[in-house]
């Protein structure tokens, strides 16, 4: 089998503490502290098994790697090692690859982020949300924001050149003023990348169970969707200003630091996910990783007497299934969907294929064909997921 570039994402599935919005797959490091060592044999295990699976005696090829979480960094610095070999042992990743690591203030060492560089991690990627520090412990941060400063400064002087930080707007009791504070102060550190993200009340989450199914009174000090989408278009003007594209929906970016890892999944190439929870896409096929550290181990055969396999589903994609993904994915995009591309792609004209949803939205002007591609007007990025919803096949 030919060499196959892929973005590589690893979940590091362990964090210090949950905090109170969120929905991904992590496990309270105090609880699964003595899981570290045993998943850090069934990441081993798995990368030899895709290396087996795809047929390929050199090590995966990879364009760019992201260790997300979870909380990378909450691994103490010899367990951060240890995986950062294992994966140096079963990747080939060119020395010019973008490699991410996530990372949270609080968790984040002089020591961790020696260990992060010496595996040539070069970007990091901090959820910083808040400069207040009220808003910070409202949503169950571990963090206060003068240890996001101290960590930006320690990733500085570590010689990181390509930083991201997290921010985070419409959470309760927060005004305007407090998200045009947290703005200017996450630019006054200069960072190559800024992602912002609209608070996602989720069922199940502490901060969702508080707010869902408890009448409107509940809600009250929560930014509406007018004030949500005046604090996203504030800042979106804000950082054009200051000199950053807005190349995706909730990213900005300096030119030339947009994360590759990102555009290679928002453009629909493959990648490969390992770890408890992590999703892969290759050739048509997508499969999830069962979101348990203990039955992810078992499942890779470390411990016990696994019935069920590591891998929770597996799907063939249909081609509508792989024509709407390519649209919605590529409609977050500044640079839209490549028209030719998805012809050749598909052998399919994107006019024939949304023939229904498309002639509407272009005689509004909500979407332009422009230079081969077919784009979101700027002013209508931050509805953009009530619009995709028409382009599901
Ligand atoms: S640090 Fe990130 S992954 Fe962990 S609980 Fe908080 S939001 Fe979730």
């Amino acid at each position: 089998m030919a060499d196959k570039e892929l973005a590589i994402y690893v979940h590091v599935p362990f964090c210090w503490r949950k905090c109170r919005y969120c929905a991904f797959y992590s496990e309270p490091l105090n609880a699964g502290s003595a899981r570290v060592p045993g998943y850090l044999r069934a990441i081993r295990r798995e990368l030899a098994a895709l290396s087996w699976h795809l047929n390929r005696e050199t090590p995966l090829k990879g364009v760019s790697l992201f260790l997300g979480g979870g909380t990378p960094t909450a691994l103490r610095a010899p367990e951060l090692a240890a995986l950062l070999a294992s994966l140096q042992a079963g990747l080939s990743l060119s020395p010019l690859a973008e490699r991410t690591a996530e990372s949270n203030p609080g968790t984040l060492t002089a020591e961790k982020l020696a260990v992060l560089r010496d595996y040539g991690i070069n970007r990091i990627s901090l959820g910083v949300q808040s400069f207040q520090d009220a808003l910070l412990r409202r949503i169950g941060r571990m963090h206060s924001s003068e240890q996001a400063e101290e960590a930006i400064r320690l990733i500085r002087a570590s010689g990181v050149r390509n930083l991201n930080l997290d921010l985070m707007f419409g959470l309760p009791g927060q005004t305007r003023r407090d998200w045009e504070q947290t703005v200017e102060r996450a630019l006054a550190y200069e960072p190559e990348h800024l992602s912002l993200y609209g608070l996602m009340l989720e069922a199940g989450t502490s901060l969702g169970d508080e707010y869902l199914g408890k009448g409107t009174e509940n809600t009250s000090d929560l930014p509406d969707d007018d004030e949500q989408a005046d604090m996203y278009q504030w800042a979106a003007e804000r950082l054009r200003q200051a000199g950053y594209g807005r190349y995706e929906t909730s990213n900005f970016a300096l030119p030339g630091k947009e994360c590759r890892h990102h555009l290679n999944y928002w453009r629909g190439k493959d990648y490969l996910g390992l770890g408890p929870g992590a999703v892969s896409c290759l050739d048509g096929q997508r499969w999830k990783n069962r979101e348990s550290v203990e039955e992810y181990i078992h499942g890779m055969g470390i411990t016990g007497k696994s019935k069920a396999p590591a891998r929770e589903e597996s799907e063939t994609l249909s081609r509508e299934q792989r024509m709407t993904e390519r649209v919605m994915l590529g409609l977050r995009l500044a640079e839209g969907v490549d028209i030719r591309a998805f012809e050749r792609d598909f052998g399919a004209a994107l006019s024939e294929v949304f023939a229904e949803a498309l002639p509407g939205y272009i005689s509004r002007e909500i979407l332009i064909i422009e230079d081969g591609f077919l784009r979101l007007a700027p002013a209508y990025a931050f509805v953009a997921n009530a619009i995709l919803r028409d382009f599901v096949l």
